[in-house]
Order: C-alpha cells, then sequence, then structure tokens
C-alpha cells in the first residue's frame, strides 16, 4: 500500500461524525451518546474532551435552526407545534429558561436534546443558546470523560458496562418521567376545558392552503407510503432484520475497534476484517429461506405461541444466543415501537402529548394485528433470523455434508409446517367474499343524494355504549343492520375498496393498506367502482379521504384531507371540505371518512374512555353537519348512510387487520328518504353490499363485479 491511514485518526473522525449526528437526530438515544464518549475516552480523554464538545455544540446548532426554521417557513408545523403550548412554552422559558438551559446542558443523563427543539421552537435567543450550550457541552463531556476514566480503570468487559448503563438510564428515564409528567399535568389542569375544541378559520384556512399547495400533498402522499412500509408487519420484518444485522456486523464491531486498546476484539469484526466472503455468502443465503417463510406466513393471533415454540427450539437444538444482537434487537424495536411511533410521530401528527409512551409499551406487548407493532409475532421472527445469521458467520456450513445441515434443515422444515399450519387452522375462521353477481336491478332513480359517513375503526359495541344522541336518533328513525361485518384484512384501503366495488380483495385486487403497485405507477381498485357507474349515469360521486385512499380511487374522486392535523380538529376540517364539495360540485354520492376515532384507538387503544369520548364528540359533530344539510336544504330526498370500515380490537394498539371479534363488527345505519323507519336486522350482511345498495337507491346497475346484496 502507498499509504497507511492512522486507525486512531479514522476512529477519532468517525466518532466526530457520529457525534454531530447524535445531536441532530434526537432519535440516538442519551446511551450513546455516553458509550461513544466513554470509547473514545480510551483513546485520548483530552481529545475527547476537545471533539466531544466541538461535536456536540454542531450537533445542536444544526438541531435548534432546523426546528427554528422549519416552524417559521411551514405553516403546518407550527400548527402541530400548537401555538398556545409554544405560548405557554416561551412564558416557561422566559420565567425559568436560564436555569433549565444551563442543567440540561451541564449534566449527563438529563434530557439535552429535547431542549434543542424546544429552543427552536419558542426563538429562544440564538446569543444565549450558543455560549450556554458551549460552556454545557463542555462540562457534560468532561463529566462523562471523568466517569468514563474510572470505568476504564475497572476493567470490565464491555457488554456488561452496556447493560449497566442501560439501567442506569432507564431509572434516570423514569425519575426525569415523573417529574415532567406532573409538571405536564398541572399545566394542562390549568389549561384543560371540557368544550370541543371549535375548529379555528385559521385551521381551515391552512389545510385548504395545505391542499393549494400541490408539493406538499405530493409529499404527504409519499410519507404516508414510506410510513406504510415500515408499519406493515412483513415489510417492517425484512427492513429491519437487515438493519439490526448491519449495525450488528459493521457498527457495533467498528465502536469495538475504537476502543479495542480495551475492550476485547468483537470476534464477528474478526472474522470481516480477514474478509471471509464465503462465511459472508453462505451466512446470507442460508438466512434467506427463513426470511421468506417469515414473511409469507402470518402467525395471527394466539397462532403467534408457534413461534414461540419456534424459538425455543432454535435454542435448543444450536444452544446459541448472541447477546449483543439480542440487546440491539430489544432496544431498537421497543425504540421505534414505543418512543419513536407511540409518542414522537403522533405528537406530530395528532398532537398527542409526548409522554404517551408511559401506556404505548403496554399495548405494544399485547397488540394482536398484522403491524409492526405486533411485538409477539415480530420479535420472536427477527430473533431466529438474525441469531441465526450471526450462528452461521461463526460456524459457517461449507458443504452439503457438514454437521450443520441437519439441525438448520430441521428447524426450516419445522417453521414451514408451523406456518402452513397456523394459516390452515387461521383460515378455517376467515369468511371468503363469495357468492353470485348482484341480481336485483332497480332502473328507477329512488333518492336525489346519498351521504355515507364512514366513523374509521369505530368499534360497534363501543358506539353502542357511547352517548350519542344524534347517532340514536338516525337509529331508532332508520334502519339499522345489527349484524354487520366487514372484509379480511380489515384494513382500511382494502374495506373502502369493497365497500365501493361490492366485490372481495380477490376481485379487485387491494390487499393491504400498502398498495405496493402505486410505487411503480399502476393504481387503484382493478374493477369497476360505484363511482364509474355513476360517471356513466351523469351523476356525481365524491369522496374526502385522507392520502392512501387516493391509492385506491384516485385524485379526481378522492379529495384528500391532510392527517397531519391535531386529532381534536381533523374531523371538523374533514367536514368543512365536504360542505365546500357540496357548495362547489354538489355530488349525488359524497362519502365522508371520518378519522379521529380510528386515530385515538390506535394511540389509546379501543378500551380507552378517550376512545369512548372521541365517539361521543364525533356524534356531535356528525349533528352539526346534519344541521349543516337541512339548512341548506340537501336533506329532504336524501339517505344518511353511518358505518364504519372496521372495528378495532379489544386489546393493542387499535389493532385491526387480524379478524378479532372488535375489529369484525361494525355499525351500520340508514336514514332518511324511502328507508323503513325503527327497522333493526339481525341478519348477516357484509360491507361489500354497500355498492349495490347505493346502486340500488340511485336507480343505475351494479358495478360489474358486484357480489353484494341489496339492504
Ligand atoms: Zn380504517
Amino acid at each position: 500500500m502507498a499509504f497507511e491511514l492512522d486507525p486512531t485518526l479514522i476512529s477519532v473522525i468517525i466518532v466526530f461524525g457520529i457525534l454531530v449526528l447524535i445531536e441532530a437526530i434526537p432519535i440516538v438515544a442519551l446511551a450513546l451518546e455516553f458509550f461513544v464518549i466513554v470509547l473514545l475516552t480510551a483513546v485520548s480523554p483530552l481529545l475527547t474532551i476537545v471533539i466531544g464538545t466541538v461535536g456536540i455544540l454542531i450537533g445542536s446548532m444544526l438541531s435548534y435552526s432546523y426546528t427554528y426554521l422549519l416552524s417559521e417557513k411551514v405553516p403546518w408545523i407550527r400548527k402541530f407545534l400548537q401555538k398556545k403550548k409554544i405560548e405557554r412554552m416561551i412564558q416557561f422559558f422566559n420565567k425559568r429558561g436560564d436555569p433549565l438551559l444551563i442543567a440540561t446542558r451541564c449534566i449527563p443523563f438529563l434530557p439535552f436534546r429535547p431542549m434543542n427543539f424546544v429552543c427552536g421552537a419558542t426563538k429562544y435567543p440564538w446569543k444565549k443558546y450558543f455560549p450556554i450550550t458551549l460552556f454545557g457541552a463542555f462540562v457534560r463531556v468532561s463529566i462523562i470523560v471523568a466517569i468514563g476514566q474510572e470505568i476504564l480503570k475497572l476493567k470490565v468487559s464491555l457488554l456488561p458496562l452496556f447493560i449497566v448503563l442501560f439501567i442506569v438510564i432507564i431509572i434516570i428515564g423514569i425519575i426525569v418521567d415523573r417529574v415532567l409528567s406532573k409538571v405536564i399535568a398541572k399545566e394542562t389542569l390549568e389549561s384543560k376545558s371540557q368544550e370541543i375544541p371549535s375548529i379555528p378559520t385559521s385551521a381551515t384556512d391552512s389545510c385548504e392552503s395545505i391542499e393549494k399547495t400541490h408539493g406538499l400533498k405530493r409529499l404527504e402522499i409519499y410519507a404516508a407510503r414510506m410510513w406504510n412500509l415500515l408499519n406493515e408487519g412483513k415489510s417492517f420484518f425484512l427492513i429491519f432484520s437487515v438493519f439490526i444485522i448491519l449495525l450488528r456486523v459493521i457498527i457495533i464491531p467498528f465502536l469495538i475497534l475504537v476502543g479495542a486498546n480495551f475492550f476485547p476484539m468483537d470476534d464477528l469484526f474478526i472474522l470481516l476484517i480477514n474478509y471471509n466472503n464465503t462465511r459472508l455468502i453462505s451466512s446470507v443465503l442460508f438466512i434467506i429461506p427463513f426470511l421468506v417463510v417469515f414473511i409469507i406466513f402470518d402467525f395471527p393471533l394466539r397462532y403467534r405461541v408457534f413461534l414461540w415454540v419456534l424459538l425455543g427450539v432454535f435454542l435448543l437444538i444450536f444452544q446459541y444466543i448472541d447477546l449483543i444482537s439480542s440487546i440491539l434487537i430489544l432496544i431498537f424495536y421497543f425504540f421505534f415501537t414505543v418512543f419513536l411511533w407511540g409518542s414522537i410521530y403522533y405528537h406530530f401528527r395528532v398532537g398527542t402529548s409526548l409522554t404517551n409512551f408511559r401506556r404505548f409499551w403496554k399495548l405494544v406487548l399485547e397488540n394482536p394485528d398484522s403491524t409492526s407493532g405486533n411485538s409477539l409475532e415480530q420479535l420472536p421472527k427477527i430473533f431466529i433470523t438474525v441469531s441465526l445469521f450471526t450462528f452461521l458467520l461463526r460456524n459457517p456450513i461449507t458443504n452439503l455434508t457438514d454437521n450443520l445441515i441437519l439441525p438448520y434443515l430441521i428447524l426450516l422444515i419445522l417453521a414451514v409446517s408451523m406456518g402452513l399450519l397456523s394459516h390452515l387452522l387461521y383460515f378455517r375462521i376467515i369468511p371468503r367474499e363469495t357468492g353470485v353477481h348482484t341480481t336485483i336491478i332497480n332502473n328507477e332513480r329512488l333518492v336525489d343524494r346519498i351521504y355515507v359517513i364512514v366513523i374509521d375503526g369505530c368499534r360497534k359495541d363501543r358506539l353502542e355504549e357511547a352517548d350519542t344522541p344524534t347517532i340514536d336518533y338516525l337509529r331508532n328513525e332508520g334502519t339499522e343492520y345489527s349484524n354487520m361485518r366487514t372484509v379480511y384484512p380489515a384494513r382500511t384501503v382494502v374495506c373502502f375498496s369493497s365497500m365501493f366495488t361490492g366485490a372481495g380483495k380477490e376481485k379487485h385486487g387491494v390487499t393491504s393498506n400498502l398498495v405496493l403497485k402505486s410505487f411503480f405507477g399502476k393504481k387503484g381498485v382493478k374493477v369497476e367502482s360505484i363511482f364509474d357507474v355513476l360517471e356513466k349515469n351523469d351523476m356525481k360521486g365524491r369522496m374526502v379521504a385522507i392520502a392512501h385512499l387516493i391509492d385506491a380511487f384516485g385524485e379526481k374522486i378522492v379529495q384528500t384531507v391532510s392527517a397531519v392535523c391535531p386529532n381534536d380538529l381533523i374531523d371538523g376540517v374533514i367536514f368543512k371540505t365536504a360542505e365546500s364539495i357540496i357548495e362547489k360540485e354538489d355530488p349525488e354520492l359524497l362519502i365522508i371518512q371520518l378519522i379521529s376515532t380510528d386515530q385515538t384507538g390506535h394511540v389509546f387503544g379501543s378500551s380507552s374512555t378517550e376512545y369512548l369520548q372521541k365517539i361521543e364528540e364525533t356524534d356531535k359533530r356528525i349533528s352539526e353537519f346534519l344541521d349543516w344539510l337541512k339548512e341548506k336544504d340537501k336533506v329532504k330526498n336524501s339517505v344518511i348512510i353511518i358505518m364504519a370500515d372496521h372495528g378495532q380490537s379489544h386489546r393493542g394498539i387499535g389493532a385491526h387487520g387480524h379478524w378479532d371479534k372488535g375489529e369484525r363488527e361494525v355499525p351500520f345505519i340508514m336514514w332518511g328518504h324511502t328507508i323503513k323507519k325503527g327497522v333493526k336486522i339481525d341478519k348477516e350482511v357484509r360491507i361489500l353490499d354497500l355498492a349495490p345498495t347505493l346502486s340500488y337507491l340511485f336507480g343505475i346497475p351494479p358495478p360489474k363485479e358486484s357480489i353484494g346484496i341489496v339492504l
């Protein structure tokens, strides 16, 4: 080689880069900061203090700047941050900001990063922010280096240090959380009003402005699709497993190399340094069958137990566990689901409190659906795949007579048979959407307009429990189908596709929320929808919904409302949008997707009191909308339909998709012109009966592939 790079220099550069990233992106936790600094201390304490301070300073300035700029430039970000909250924070900061900032900078383990964002959002003067952060970072890093030197003297090995550190940080986290939540509880008590929040005109204005800004709308559609990749269990399993493997075989060994003067070298790293191609390739090849099996087969509901048995079998026959990757899986899985998804994502999208993780972790532990939040299904799948990978790196199978071939095959065959078995057993309870083509055809138009109000994710039993005078009125004065069921899998886009084509997923082709084809430009249901039939008959059908329904019905039909909106306001904004469509286009058929009930279920669980309250709030919104319709004289010859696309499971994060009881049954009420009064029908019917029923009322043919009946 012509020249050689000093390994210490490379390490220093890498650690510097990591520190900048840690400060700029809040998702890397306190633990990593501590860990990296202690590792570098092993190289040189003085150098660590210098680059630690500068790294943290640059990162803090970055995160401060982008929060500052984003909250200034993008109005809807300012809206999520909620003006009132910011004003309260500014007041609080004016009183006690400086000492708070100094404390969180100087004392290790105190939440440093959130302060960057608070300062950015509240426009804390940077002339104070910069020197305090510089000074604070210096003190903080110096303390950690001092602690690090003591730890290094103890000559403990990496793993126990990591575990101890993790426990310490959790304990401190709990204490800080207690204190913070007390302060927050006090604040919210002072400001909470019992009224449902009215929609300030600025909210509607800004939602309209979002619709005008085409670029932002596109951005949200793509963001929704990207999020779905992490949200759907199957794609998440693949992405997350690969992520953990990369972390385990590249990043962690590198960090260990940095501390190699002191820590024992990681054997996986030695293997990789020796650049043993065959090992790497054979390990990858041998885990591919497991990746495929775990992607193909769901282990729904109680069949998840198979996966835990399989994990037990793996541990038994291979007698192997890679502690580092196990810890990585646990940390990153719960970090992603509980903090990133349950707290941060919901905070910015729907305005949930940032401390929502305090109950979200319980929901994730018992969650039974097909998303990445199903920990009992995801964790054993990921554990088996990653462990097998690192095992095979250490003990490669080099030829087909290898001793390891037999246990490997046993595990694989067991996995396939368990997958098959759980599918066979499970699909006995899954209904198939079969039936003859809709036969009843009516040529006489019976009604002028139909408004279908879909309360997304509304559980039938919870709706009955809730105090809902408006819906009760419609039920008593109209016709109720008390045994209406959704379709499998009960995911929003699948359900809507069935509702408006009258067909099952086999025909309309939409099998999950993740409409993969939408990435490649081919969109939509494959069969005729009620909207097509209406158009052929010179009538208009429109839908007000959130972004992902565009993938099923196209932009011409679906008027989207930004789902990035405080949950208290969103349904109001949706109704306002519906009203403006009625005023501008006056469509014969209008579908209104209300989403705050579904979102409340996903944030707090559908057994929570918040969920019940949200249904009651939705009832009030519906009442306001009906009043508006009456005022505009749109009710006389019209029909109102109240229904849900699917319910939610009793346990977990408002789960749906695995045919749990709570998600199968949905409410269905018809009221208005030509609809019989005070009738309750107990016969089992399906949401796909909606399309032919709408056709019948309009006096037009049902969609071509409709197999529903006319209700
Ligand atoms: Zn839904």
